[in-house]
């Protein structure tokens, strides 16, 4: 039998890091907290301090009938320290939660130094291996910019399909917003049975879709973002290359048939199931730089997509993340190593928020395993999948390996089990199995933490 592990070490202070740092050290458990900052920096980090937001200061919708909003609502309903701190330092966004980055950040970070619980070391790790030899239980939660000797070390026990450096994602649309009535189920050649959704366009309507393409508007390139899988151009290069580029690459419309017409489409995009439940669909072949407000504009010019509904935009970007069906097994653990977690982008979710909720899993996980709880109460503190933070949870073990990509709260994770539920009615159908679901999770907690001791969560 494995030693009861005293100690959690935390790798990385961001927003999942140190998150998981104040989770655990909120039932007592003694915490490192080993960051590189202010010593060294990735290319995004610019400030000495924990939970730096890179980029926005806005933690997206607060409103609980939207995705994100059901998400934070779960998180301060256990107990979320960053999302208190969040709450404290917000600044006016309308029906968004937004903050001073300056205020939160140091709020953070003076609350991980205050505690006396969590001992913050400086030092950049590059060695998994040493870690996990010399440490009882460790969270690795460096994001989306780890390098160097961690990157290679993590690669190295994962294999080389277990953590990616790039990440090129197409968008995703919601299954219920797409005009069925000009899309038809087929694959090429009728191989494959009916597996692809396409949308077919006329010459007008596919030269209309390139110009608005090379035409349109891209999201700013980090220096360290100049870097593209030679296989995988965005779908507006293609479109720049040559009028009939696309036609002969991703929406090439051979072996298909339109039952419309009768023939074959000019050019024809294909949807792919994203998920098994059938609830998401990816524009094939579509992986693009374009700004979100783009990508609406520009793939709403096909005929199938005007009234689309986008639950994840296609991305570009640098981004360390793990395979996380390959890797990781509930709560974020590694299924190789039992001492091991990840928490944050690495897992493979994507947002600020999303890395919070999966520090806060982690370090739950972690702390229980250290008060010596068995693995059915450690399971049973994983929010369970109705619930946004355990569809998350869910997404990063139970996804298709093969075509595994980041993902962020949204919607289409959190299927309406079969039911016809009227529009008006499904926030407030979600928002019930939420809180059924956080509210077993509480209950959990508070066993944990022992009879008459209630300080977790509201
Ligand atoms: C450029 C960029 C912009 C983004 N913009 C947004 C946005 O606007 N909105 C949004 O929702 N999401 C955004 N994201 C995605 C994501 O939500 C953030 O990256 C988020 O910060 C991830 O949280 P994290 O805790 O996993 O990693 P991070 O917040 O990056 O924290 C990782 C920490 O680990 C430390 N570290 C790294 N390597 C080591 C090491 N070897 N040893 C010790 N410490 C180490 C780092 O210094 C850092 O403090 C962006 C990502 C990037 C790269």
């Amino acid at each position: 039998m494995n030693p009861v592990p005293k100690c959690v070490t935390i790798v990385g202070a961001g927003l999942a890091g140190s998150e998981a740092a104040l989770t655990a050290a909120r039932f007592g458990v003694a915490v490192k907290l080993v960051e590189m900052k202010p010593g060294e920096q990735t290319p995004a980090h610019s400030s000495p301090l924990f939970a730096e937001l890179v980029c926005s200061n806005s933690l997206k919708s607060d409103r609980p009938e939207t995705a994100q909003g059901l998400l934070k609502r779960e998180l301060r309903a256990l107990g979320s320290s960053l999302i208190r701190i969040a709450d404290e330092t917000s600044v006016p966004a309308g029906g968004s939660l937004a903050v001073d980055r300056g205020r939160f950040a140091l709020a953070v970070t003076e609350e991980i130094e205050g505690h006396p619980f969590i001992t913050v070391i400086e030092e950049r790790v590059d060695s998994l291996d040493l870690l996990l030899e010399k440490e009882d239980l460790v969270i690795v939660s460096t994001g989306p910019l780890t390098g160097g000797g961690l990157y290679e070390s993590i690669q190295q026990f994962t294999g080389s399909d277990g953590l990616h450096f790039f990440d090129a994602v197409a968008p995703i649309v919601d299954a219920q917003s797409i005009d069925h009535s000009r899309a038809f189920f087929a694959s090429r050649y009728g191989k494959g049975g009916s597996d692809y959704l396409n949308c077919p366009l006329s010459r007008e309507e596919y030269k209309g879709f390139r110009e608005a393409l090379t035409g349109a508007e891209k999201a700013v390139l980090h220096d360290f973002d100049k870097v593209y899988f030679k296989d995988c151009l965005p779908i507006e290069t293609l479109a720049e290359r040559g009028e009939d580029t696309m036609r002969y690459g991703p929406l090439r419309p051979v072996g298909l048939t339109d039952p419309v017409t009768g023939g074959r489409p000019y050019a024809c995009l294909q949807l792919r199931k994203e998920a098994r439940s059938g609830t998401m669909w990816s524009l094939v072949g579509c992986q693009t730089r374009l700004t979100f407000a783009e990508q609406r504009r520009v793939f709403g010019l096909i005929p199938a997509l005007r009234q689309a509904e986008f639950l994840r935009y296609g991305v570009m970007h640098r981004n360390s993340f793990l395979n996380g069906p390959r890797v990781l097994g509930k709560g974020f653990q590694s299924r190789a190593v039992e001492k091991l977690f990840f928490a944050g982008q690495l897992t493979g979710l994507e947002g600020y928020v999303e890395a919070i909720a999966s520090g806060l899993v982690a370090g739950l996980q972690a702390a229980a395993m250290i008060m010596g709880a068995g693995i059915r109460e450690r399971t049973a503190l994983i929010p369970p999948k109705n619930t946004m933070m355990g569809a998350l949870a869910s997404w990063v073990t139970e996804a298709d390996p093969a075509s595994f990509q980041p993902m962020n709260a949204n919607f289409g994770l959190l299927p309406l089990a079969g039911r016809r539920i009227r529009r008006k009615d499904r926030a407030k159908v979600r928002m019930d199995a939420s809180d059924a679901g956080i509210a077993q999770v509480l209950k959990e907690m508070k066993k944990l933490l022992g009879e008459g001791q209630d300080s977790y969560g509201s």
